[in-house]
């Protein structure tokens, strides 16, 4: 869920949601770096009581010792996460070298596709760091199969709605789990080009 507009009101929410979905569902939490880091801190011990697994953004991406303030003091069990604004292997190393976070996100529509997806990769694994994929849910499945440290992919609703949209060969989730469908050749994935046409002007 987003977070970063009110603290205190981001707190109320987190635990009103932790009460609704009940103690099985991990909660994940995403501030796009709206909080300063002692304010971010303040929250990850709140979000504790709502056991939330992980803490997407706290700081802003930009502020990797502010990422490495928060990964050393988060509860245990909240993971710290940024990543997706990378558009190169240099920004995903420097965040690695700077032990700015718990897993890494990688996005292979920023990234310079499934090459720069594959490479990401290959840092995490050198840095023991697994590797989420962030939003393009349908476009993940097939390369995070491929990839070693691969946790999990982001399963954003706008983005899977958008997915529906203009592409036949979606995958749905069963149990929570994507799996390519191999009876379709490549990614699965064909245009609606008829769908699509009308948004081409
Ligand atoms: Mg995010």
């Amino acid at each position: 869920m987003k977070i970063g507009r009110d603290a205190r009101a981001d707190r109320q929410r987190v635990a009103t949601v932790r009460k609704t979905i009940g103690d099985d569902a991990d909660l994940f939490v995403d501030a796009n770096g709206a909080y300063s880091r002692k304010q971010a801190l303040a929250q990850a011990r709140s979000f504790q009581e709502s056991k939330v697994s992980w803490f997407e953004e706290p700081v802003s991406s930009d502020d990797l010792e502010g990422l490495q303030f928060l990964r050393d003091r988060a509860p245990a069990g909240m993971d710290i996460a940024a990543g997706e604004y990378g558009y190169d292997l240099d920004y995903f190393r420097r965040m690695l070298v700077a032990g700015a976070v718990d897993v890494l996100q990688v996005d292979a529509t920023r990234c310079g596709g499934f090459t720069g997806f594959l490479q990401a990769a290959a840092v995490c694994e050198a840095y023991h760091i697994p590797l989420s994929s962030h939003c393009a849910p349908a476009l993940h499945v097939h390369i995070g199969c491929a990839t070693a440290p691969m946790r999990h992919a982001e399963y954003f609703h706008d983005h899977v709605r958008i997915e529906k949209m203009f592409f036949d060969g979606v995958s749905a989730p069963v149990d929570g789990a994507l799996k390519p469908d191999l009876t379709r050749p490549g990614l699965g994935l064909e245009l609606k080009r008829a769908d699509a046409a009308k948004f081409a002007n």
